[in-house]
């Protein structure tokens, strides 16, 4: 099997598509449709002819392009069942715990609800590699719109629990945002520091800062470190849930 080949792109202003390319059988697929111009585009730069999308969620910048590359391409959407209603033109819906293949390849649905009700992430456990939409970003979440703090934390968890080398690819560019919020819940984070200087050299020369890694995220995203003692002090938080103390750290992101 050859390796997937992944091309990340910008539209919108801050959201990314992806698309993902399996030369074994030929076939494509837009994570998301952020836009259908900026999809139309990606697909001519690469060559690749659309075959696939696979929706994360509801949220109009993710399915935009939908109809528009459903008419061109007659390419199979699959989304998620729980908000299966509001996916345009939906073929196929899935929930947490299914597998589909994409070519020879597993993707498993992981329901990773809080942003939206219904949102859920991919991950192809063969090649290492998840789609997080606007559940992780980098150094970040997506805000807690239609769900729980609680139900949000509970999907990060199952995001943390992928493997630390797993390549992370979400919804949007928010880094440099969430990195000034995160080093004022975890000033004392070495790793976090230097990743700070690091995002704000690529977004200086106006490179992308993802896809990141879910090791890389456990070491600095504050929201997945709510045990954190460094965290815990500066929101006076040393004996609350960990649960509890997302929620403090969601609340603090959402007035920053
Ligand atoms: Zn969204
Ligand atoms: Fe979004």
């Amino acid at each position: 099997m050859t390796a997937l080949e992944i091309h990340q792109f910008t539209s919108r202003g801050d959201n990314y598509g992806v698309l993902i390319h399996d030369g074994d059988t030929g076939l494509t697929a837009s994570i998301d449709t952020p836009e259908e111009a900026a999809v139309r585009k990606a697909l001519q730069d690469t060559g690749w002819s659309l075959t696939h999308i696979l929706n994360t969620h509801h949220h109009f910048d993710h399915v935009e392009g939908n109809e528009g590359l459903k008419a061109e391409f007659n390419c199979t959407i699959i989304g998620p069942k729980d908000e299966a209603g509001k996916i345009p033109q939906i073929d196929q819906a899935v929930g947490h715990g299914e597998t589909f293949l994409f070519g020879n390849r597993p993707v498993r649905v992981i329901g990773t609800p809080g942003h939206t009700l219904g949102e859920i992430s991919y991950h192809l456990p063969d090649e290492g590699l998840a789609f997080t939409g606007d559940t992780l970003f980098a150094l970040g979440c997506g805000r807690v719109f239609e769900g729980t703090p609680e139900m949000m934390w509970q999907s990060l968890q199952r995001l943390a629990e992928l493997p630390r080398e797993t390549i992370v690819y979400c919804g949007h560019e928010y880094t440099l945002a969430n990195a000034k919020f995160a080093i004022t819940v975890n000033p004392e984070n070495a790793a976090l520091q230097q990743r700070m200087n690091e995002i704000i050299a690529l977004r200086e020369n106006d490179q992308p800062t993802l896809p990141t890694t879910i090791g890389l995220e456990l070491d600095t995203n504050p929201f997945l470190r709510p045990a954190d003692k460094d965290i815990r002090r500066v929101l006076a938080m040393e004996s609350a849930t960990d649960a509890e103390v997302f929620a403090e750290i969601r609340k603090r992101k959402d007035n920053f």
